[in-house]
C-alpha cells in the first residue's frame, strides 16, 4: 500500500523518530565509521563506557570533544529542516532522536527528546551535576587527541560527555516521555534508524500496537508486517521535503 501524504496533514499527534541516518546525511559519520585514522585501533569498549572514562578520562573526553567539533562543523540537512517545518504545520509533534548532535535544534525544532543524551549537555562523572561552564569549540589537532576534561564547580569531579554509554540505561524520564508519545500518536515517522537497537526499537512497535500508522524512511527498504506500516526507500533529505510539500500543497 502506498502512503498517502494527506495522512500527515490529518494526524492530530505526529511522532518523528530519528536515528544515525539523518545525521549521516549531514556528513556526520556513525560512531563506528568515525573510528578511523588516529582512532582506528580503538573499539567502543575503550571509548564509550564508564570503565573507559575511569581508566583514561583524557582519551575519552578527547574523543567526544573531537566528535563534538565535527558535529559543530556540520549543518542541518533538508530532512532536519522538513521536520522543523512539520512542527509548525501539524497540531502536535513529538520529536524523538537517538542522535547526540544538536542539528534538530539548529534546524529550528523547538523541543527534542534525546534518547541517547547529547554531546552538548556534559555533566559531572561523580555527582551528575550538569556542567555550567563554557564549552568552546575544542582546540584539538585535525585527527583529534587526548584532552583533559574540565572539572565540576560543585565537587571538582571530572566532567563527562552527556551521552549514554554502552552498559548504561537510557535516561528514564525521556524514555518514558517517548513511550507515552508512541502510545498516544496517530502517525509515526521512523527516519534513518534500523529499528534494531532495544529499547529504542520499541517506539515504532508501540505506535503500531495501538493502531497508529508507521512510516519507515530509510535508504534500505524495511519489511512491513502490519497493514498500517509503510516503507519509503531513499535519502530522508529527499523524501521528507517531498512528503511535507505534498501534504500541505
Ligand atoms: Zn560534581
Amino acid at each position: 500500500m502506498e502512503f498517502d501524504p494527506q495522512y500527515l496533514a490529518q494526524a492530530p499527534h505526529l511522532v518523528v523518530f530519528t536515528g544515525a541516518g539523518v545525521s549521516a546525511e549531514s556528513g556526520i559519520p556513525t560512531f563506528r565509521d568515525a573510528l578511523s585514522g588516529l582512532w582506528e585501533h580503538f573499539d567502543p569498549a575503550q571509548l564509550a563506557t564508564p570503565q573507559a572514562f575511569r581508566a583514561n578520562p583524557a582519551l575519552v573526553w578527547g574523543w567526544y570533544e573531537w566528535r563534538r567539533r565535527k558535529m559543530l562543523q556540520a549543518q542541518p540537512n533538508p530532512a532536519h529542516l522538513a521536520i522543523a517545518e512539520l512542527a509548525r504545520r501539524v497540531p502536535r509533534l513529538t520529536l524523538i532522536t537517538q542522535n547526540v548532535d544538536d542539528l534538530h535544534e539548529r534546524a529550528g525544532s523547538p523541543s527534542v527528546l534525546h534518547l541517547h543524551g547529547s554531546l552538548h549537555t556534559p555533566q559531572c562523572f561523580a555527582c551528575n551535576r550538569p556542567f555550567k561552564g563554557k564549552l568552546p569549540c575544542p582546540d584539538l589537532p585535525e585527527q583529534g587527541g587526548s584532552l583533559e576534561p574540565p572539572r565540576c564547580s560543585g565537587c571538582n569531579g571530572k566532567i563527562r560527555p552527556g551521552v549514554v554509554w554502552f552498559g548504561e540505561s537510557l535516561p528514564q524520564a525521556i524514555l518514558k516521555a517517548a513511550f507515552q508519545a508512541a502510545d498516544d500518536c496517530d502517525l509515526l515517522l521512523s527516519v534513518g534508524t534500523s529499528g534494531l537497537v532495544q529499547p529504542a526499537a520499541q517506539i515504532p512497535q508501540r505506535a503500531l500496537q495501538q493502531g497508529a500508522r508507521v512510516v519507515h524512511i530509510n535508504p534500505q527498504p524495511q519489511e512491513c508486517r502490519a497493514p498500517q506500516e509503510y516503507s519509503l526507500t531513499g535519502p530522508a533529505g529527499q523524501l521528507l521535503p517531498q512528503l511535507v510539500q505534498r501534504a500541505f500543497a
